[in-house]
């Protein structure tokens, strides 16, 4: 595996690869590895010739008030999981090689998809989510590249850009892995106390309360909305930023459960945001 901080010379090699015929597959992260990381990096070692990793925490997409300087960073324990997930390249650009002083460029999703949920709570993240991903995507020139659905409307919005830009690149969206008691993985755990780990189960069980109503019959957003949001509320620390039925393609608020319903829940629990979701009318998956 090769470690690469240098914007051209990671360029170079994802020019060489296309040029002879490889195909890359890319997985573009903020670093502080998990399995579900991992299974990302899995697919993408199975379906590319060559896998590149990124492992970048872009300020643009953190607020003023959000976790930008306490974020999660432990590059020697990234770098052998990267080593061992079969990755080819790992690319660690610095902050200010990405965004010099005179950068000037950004990325805006409109029409819906940004603004809502993730969006409206988070007032320009979608904004340096797709600068950073667009800017990624011209720096290691992929044929394909990895995300979770874990942050599906960050997904949405990168298959959105991906279109609208033409942008030569497959994108891939990946299940959500969680851990055995059903919480979603994310590098953010790590800031949870034993207290709060043991209330944000109350997230999945929202969602798995609600996939079970849907099950027996419900189709009234508003009445699994309504279960949901006892489950959350149960816990005395746990502050709904939103809970909502979407149309799992518009993202806007839907009333009636059909095939494409999607229940999102952010919550904030002490100082840490977590996010979820799951389409109702699929199976839980696991216990
Ligand atoms: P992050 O490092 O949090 O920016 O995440 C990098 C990529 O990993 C994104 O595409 C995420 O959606 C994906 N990811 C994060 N957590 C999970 C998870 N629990 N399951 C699947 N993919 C995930």
């Amino acid at each position: 595996m090769q470690i690469i901080d240098d914007i051209k010379q990671m360029q170079t090699l994802g020019l060489e690869a296309r040029a002879a015929g490889q195909t890359l597959a890319f997985v573009p992260t903020m670093g502080y590895l998990h399995s579900g990381h991992l299974s990302l990096l899995e697919e993408g070692r199975r379906r590319g010739d060559r896998l590149a990793l990124s492992i970048f925490v872009n300020p643009t997409q953190f607020g003023p008030h959000e976790d930008l300087d306490k974020y999660p960073r432990d590059f020697s324990r990234d770098e052998a999981l990267a080593r061992s997930a079969g990755v080819d390249w790992l690319f660690y650009p610095r902050a200010d090689d990405i965004y010099p002083p005179d950068y000037a460029t950004y990325v805006n999703v409109t029409g819906g998809l940004s603004e809502v949920l993730e969006g409206a709570c988070r007032p320009g993240h979608f904004q340096g989510v797709a600068t950073v991903v667009a800017k990624l995507f011209n720096i290691v020139q992929p044929h394909l590249a990895l995300f979770g659905q874990k942050d599906f409307q960050q997904l949405a919005v990168i298959r959105r850009m991906t279109d609208d830009l033409n942008l030569p690149v497959r994108i891939v969206g990946m299940p959500i892995v969680r851990e055995a008691d059903g919480l979603a993985m994310s590098s953010r755990n790590v800031y949870l106390s034993t207290e709060h780990r043991r209330q944000s189960l109350a997230i999945n069980q929202a969602l798995r309360l609600a996939t079970r109503k849907v099950a027996e019959g419900v189709t009234s957003a508003s009445v699994v909305l309504d279960s949901a949001r006892s489950r959350l509320q149960a816990e005395p620390d746990l502050m709904i930023d939103y809970l909502k039925v979407c149309n799992s393609t518009t993202l806007q608020d839907t009333a009636v459960i059909d095939d494409s319903a999607l229940m999102l829940i952010a919550v904030k629990i002490g100082s840490t945001r977590l996010i979820d979701n799951h389409l109702l009318l699929q199976s839980w998956p696991g216990p």
